[in-house]
């Protein structure tokens, strides 16, 4: 019988990651799901509008986010 794998645990780099990231987070007011009509995909620090999970350039976030996410910073593209 073969031994039994270790169950996966988060390791201290993950809690310490993860409190980084819950603090930006509360920082930019981010939240899974759109204010209205604004969300990600349609905001101008969305990377690659076509794409679910995209990476946002907002210099307070530049970090993965997903099409249907939203945040204070949102930011209507231009139109020309
Ligand atoms: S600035 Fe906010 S709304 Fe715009 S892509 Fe980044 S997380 Fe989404």
């Amino acid at each position: 019988m073969a031994d039994e794998l270790p169950r996966p645990e988060p390791k201290p780099i993950d809690e310490k990651l993860s409190l980084e990231l819950k603090h930006l987070a509360e920082d930019a007011v981010l939240r899974g799901r759109p204010n209205g009509e604004e969300r990600c995909d349609n905001c101008l620090y969305y990377l690659n509008p076509d794409a679910k999970i995209s990476y946002c350039w907002h210099p307070k976030l530049r970090v993965l986010v997903g099409d249907q996410w939203w945040c204070q910073w949102w930011e209507e593209i231009p139109k020309d």
